[in-house]
């Protein structure tokens, strides 16, 4: 019941992007849809065999990386007590050591420890159900509680070539929400040999061409942009933002970005980011951290990858609906 409402909203979210790629795609529609990831993904492939090998793999990375899988990497991490030391298989570590570069080069803004404060607000993909607010609200005892379980190397060692992760903190656990998808899509662009758009939950990447890409308007509710984006074939894009997942408690909005400085649903001031980049887990992991620290942060973060990326442009929103632009590719409607 709970996942069917989270899959909607997902379903929603995508079909918001897709439509304008659609409006400019001479192609009839020959997408095949997924449930991968607690949300849908959308494969507009040339050929159906490599959309369902692709899903298929999306599905496997499933079983290691959800926190909500006792028995995946992650679950088995999440309960393990401090000082126990867990194997996780390639793809973990690939991904956590990916995370720990944006945790690092973001000062903690992304963290992948943050999940005490995911499930403390009601986020966790278990629990929340859109639209439907929980009881009450965190104390300040609870949410300082749960902040000093997080810190992502204060709270977890790893060794690369042993592939163990070592829990330092008990109770401390890992959330790779933000950045998983963004490395799912990526990974996926290789194995198509023609024009491909992969779009899972609002994640996307295409390759064999360009692709115009509508941004959607971060508070209507109907298929609504404030623009497009180019996206060059092997690049993704990523989006995060306070209206995909979020509860409204005595007419205040709570979202499922939290900010790791003071244990909230983050408050920066922007109430979406994208971010498009070849990097998928880099360009997903970063939109969640420019949500969580705002606009001049982020510029500066860009600024700093872009030798190494110099595709890298990002699309702010603030609270006033107020559109700002890093890089190339954004055209406003
Ligand atoms: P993003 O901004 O990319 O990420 C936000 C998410 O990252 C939050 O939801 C939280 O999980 C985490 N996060 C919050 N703050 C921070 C921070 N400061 N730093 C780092 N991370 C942060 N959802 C379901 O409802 N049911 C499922 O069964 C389910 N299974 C999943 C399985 C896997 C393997 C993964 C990776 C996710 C799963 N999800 C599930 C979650 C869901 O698919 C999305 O990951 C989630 O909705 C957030 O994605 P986003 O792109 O909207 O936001
Ligand atoms: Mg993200």
């Amino acid at each position: 019941m709970k996942r069917r409402f989270a899959k909607t909203a997902a379903l929603f979210a995508v079909i918001t992007i897709l439509l304008s790629f659609t409006a400019c795609n001479d192609r009839t529609a020959t997408g095949e849809y997924f449930d991968v990831f607690g949300t849908t993904l959308y494969i507009e492939g040339y050929s159906a065999e490599e959309a369902q090998s692709a899903a298929a793999v999306m599905r496997e990375a499933e079983l290691l990386l959800s926190a909500d899988i006792p028995s995946s990497d992650i679950g088995r991490i999440n309960s393990a007590a401090a000082g126990e030391s867990v194997t996780v298989s390639g793809l973990t570590m690939t991904l956590l050591l990916k995370a720990r570069e944006v945790y690092l080069l973001t000062d903690g803004a992304y963290d992948p420890s943050v999940y005490p404060l995911v499930e403390l607000w009601g986020f966790a993909p278990g629990d929340f159900v859109m639209g439907i607010a929980p009881d009450s609200l965190p104390t300040d005892g609870e949410i300082a509680a749960a902040s000093e379980l997080v810190g992502f190397d204060r709270a977890f060692s790893l060794d690369a070539d042993a592939l163990t992760v070592t829990k330092l903190t008990d109770g401390a656990k890992l959330d790779l929400g933000g950045i998983a998808k963004g490395y799912a899509v990526q990974n996926s662009l290789a194995g198509f040999s023609d024009e491909t758009l992969v779009n899972l939950g609002g994640n996307i990447g295409g390759v064999g061409r360009d692709y115009t890409i509508g941004i959607g308007a971060p508070r209507e509710y109907t298929h609504s942009y404030i623009g497009t984006l180019t996206l060059h074939s092997g690049e993704c894009v990523s989006t995060s933002g306070d209206y995909e997942r979020y509860y409204f408690f005595d007419g205040v909005r709570y979202h499922h970005i939290i900010d790791p400085s003071d244990g909230r649903p983050a408050d920066s001031g922007l109430i979406s980011v994208t971010v498009v980049c070849r990097d998928g887990a880099l360009g997903d992991a970063l939109s969640t951290a420019i949500a969580v620290a705002g606009e001049e942060k982020g510029r500066e973060w860009l600024d700093a990858l872009s030798a190494d990326h110099p595709e890298i442009s990002a699309v702010f929103v603030d609270g006033d609906m107020n559109v700002s632009v890093y890089g190339r590719g954004f055209s406003a409607v």
